[in-house]
């Protein structure tokens, strides 16, 4: 009866954890979501005053430019390129916070498209005189929501043509590879690399191993891409050697028609 009586308690003392366990989940998702709603408007409603800023100093220059000693320009012209580069932070912390926001359904995607899309949006076709992106096909269909997978390698893509080796033309490699019930793309490229001491933080919000005014960009591409793949059940890495090159690594799972076995690889 004792023996019997510890067990009760035992199962007793798991369903109030598990109950706990619950309620906290709960109480963290609902913060995570009005800290989310909290961004979306702080910056949403940051962007229309900005905007008025841009255009009232980008309309002194125009009007005053010629009648401006040099410094002054010089002062507007600082001020113009801090705030372009405030607009571009607040529209990197809106898409972040727009992303699984629950405004587009899920579709069976052909990835050889959400990947066409994504290069024609960066400008880049097959081989052009900037970059080479080479596609093992097929690839495979996911589903997915189209225009976060396409932001999702568009990110990628993008990243790995702006951080090119200075003396290599950048050749951009996709596959894809099944494991399980995972699909893995990845993404290959020839340039500048990234330390091992780098492999996590770069996805996190505003992180950036470069000096500023070296190369444009925000800290936010990664963490956006983080995002997507998170909310579409998957995880992101990257393998690289500075110097050499990176590979990032995108495991999605399989998609309904795959695992019905209509890919055909
Ligand atoms: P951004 O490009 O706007 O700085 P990202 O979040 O896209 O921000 O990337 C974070 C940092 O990771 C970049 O600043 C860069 O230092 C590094 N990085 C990203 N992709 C690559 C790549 N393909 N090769 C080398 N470094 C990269």
């Amino acid at each position: 009866r004792a023996y019997l009586s510890s067990i009760v308690v035992d199962v007793s003392d798991r369903n109030r954890f598990e109950a706990e366990l619950q309620a906290k989940t709960a109480e963290l998702a609902r913060s995570n979501a009005e800290l989310e709603q909290f961004a979306y408007v702080a910056s949403h409603d940051l962007r229309q005053p900005l905007r008025m800023v841009t255009s009232y100093v980008t309309l002194l220059e125009r009007h005053l430019g010629e009648t401006l000693d040099e410094s002054s320009r010089e002062f507007i012209g600082y001020t113009i390129s801090g705030v372009r580069r405030m607009d571009a932070l607040i529209k990197g912390l809106l898409d972040y916070s727009r992303v699984g926001r629950g405004g587009e359904t899920l579709s069976d995607l052909d990835l050889e498209e959400v990947v066409a899309d994504s290069c024609a949006n960066l400008g880049l076709t097959g081989s052009s005189d900037e970059a080479t992106v080479l596609v093992e096909h097929p690839l495979p269909r996911i589903l997915g929501i189209s225009s976060e997978l396409i932001r999702l390698f568009q990110n990628l893509i993008g990243n790995a043509v702006k951080y090119r080796h200075p003396e290599r033309k950048p050749e951009i490699r996709l596959s894809s590879r099944r494991q399980g019930n995972e699909w893995i793309i990845t993404v290959e490229d020839n340039g500048l690399g990234i330390g091992a001491e780098h492999f996590e933080r770069i996805f996190g919000m505003f992180q950036r191993l470069h000096a500023e005014g070296e190369f444009e960009g925000t800290g936010i591409g990664l963490a956006i891409c983080r995002k997507i793949v998170t909310t579409h059940g998957g995880r992101i890495w990257v393998e690289s050697e500075e110097g050499a090159g990176s590979r990032f690594m995108v495991a999605l799972p399989a998609s309904r028609a795959a695992a019905r076995g209509l890919a055909t690889h």
